[in-house]
């Protein structure tokens, strides 16, 4: 294989390291546990391990570059980590640095939501256009937009964290510290939340007969705490009228939030990824016909909103784009 590249994933519990090649294709991959709570240097050492059990692969004698992403606000242009919440052991950290004196290769780093962008843009549901943006819907909702296929980070790489604009100001708490987030109308946890709030409000109003049957709890196997948002998809598709009301809902949400990102930014493609995006993405008539009301832009409709190409592996693919982007 001619110049493939090294690539990092980082995430709270483990590392990922891998071998691709310079049409992002996967060679090989390794996981090792993330020391991610203790001191600073143990949290390297889970980097190092990961990064050498690849190395060891004689396929990888030729790499060139390295890439690195993980969940947190990145300085790119310093190369450091600032802070990132499942990684405490790093603080204002710099990462690049410490992986390119262990390597003595070149390193490039970013969060990883904009590493999935830029898989997407590259290689992915996105290629070909200019202005790519990109959705990751999980357990939180993580943004990352490519121009021209750069990533735009901002002046100090804390750009484009979409999940955490607010739609509601009397919305709920979010973990960022602001109120009303989309991330907490339209993620999957969002949607697992909202589905038991409601089961748990006509539980208490129930009274003998009136109780309907729900098939969200029959799926759960009759455990309220146990509903997720992949089981209200479940029950909406076997015609529970709750959970179908639930997913329209958070499509709703999600569709006013789109058009606010339309009208901001008239990216050419829209990427949806994540663990919660086929569900999304089973919406995207109704989030269309919500869009003649909600984005200004008089083109809002041609913009395309298409599913990822890259699942759990976006960001690996991502960290490896990120080491050949211009
Ligand atoms: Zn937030």
């Amino acid at each position: 294989v001619e110049n493939p590249v090294l690539a990092v994933d980082i995430g709270g519990t483990k590392v990922a390291a891998g071998l691709l090649d310079r049409s992002g294709k996967i060679l090989l991959t390794r996981r090792t546990p993330m020391s991610a709570r203790g001191t600073a240097a143990e949290g390297l050492q889970s980097v190092f391990r990961a990064l050498d059990a690849v190395r060891r692969d004689r396929r990888a004698r030729n790499a060139r570059a390295i890439g690195v992403c993980l969940p947190g606000w990145v300085d790119a242009r310093r190369g450091t980590l600032v802070s990132a919440a499942n990684i405490p052991c790093w603080r204002e950290f710099p990462l690049r640095r410490e992986i390119e004196k262990y390597s003595g290769l070149p390193v490039r780093i970013a969060n990883d939501a904009n590493a999935g962008a830029l898989a997407e843009a590259r290689w992915g549901a996105g290629a070909g256009a200019k202005i790519v943006f990109y959705v990751t819907l999980g357990t939180g909702i993580g943004t990352g937009l490519v121009i021209n296929g750069r990533i735009y980070s901002g002046r100090a790489g804390g750009a484009t964290e979409g999940g955490h604009t607010t739609i509601d100001l009397r919305g709920p708490n979010c973990g960022c510290g602001k109120r009303g987030c989309i991330e907490m109308y339209a993620s999957g946890t969002a949607v697992g939340r909202r589905a038991r709030d409601l089961l748990a409000k006509s539980a208490a109003s129930a009274t003998g007969g009136s109780k309907r049957r729900s098939q969200m709890l029959a799926f759960a196997d009759g455990k309220m705490e146990a509903v997720t948002a992949q089981i209200v998809a479940k029950a909406a598709a076997a015609g529970d009228t709750q959970a179908r009301e639930i997913l329209e809902e958070a499509a709703d949400y999600f569709a006013v939030w789109l058009g606010n990102m339309i009208d901001l930014l008239e990216p050419g493609v829209i990427v949806i990824g994540g663990g919660f995006s086929a569900v999304m993405m089973s919406e995207v008539g109704r989030i269309y016909q919500k869009l003649e009301n909600w984005a200004g832009n008089p083109r809002a409709r041609e913009t395309q909103i298409v599913p990822a190409r890259y699942g759990s592996e976006s960001a690996l693919v991502g960290a490896a784009a990120l080491s050949m982007a211009p």
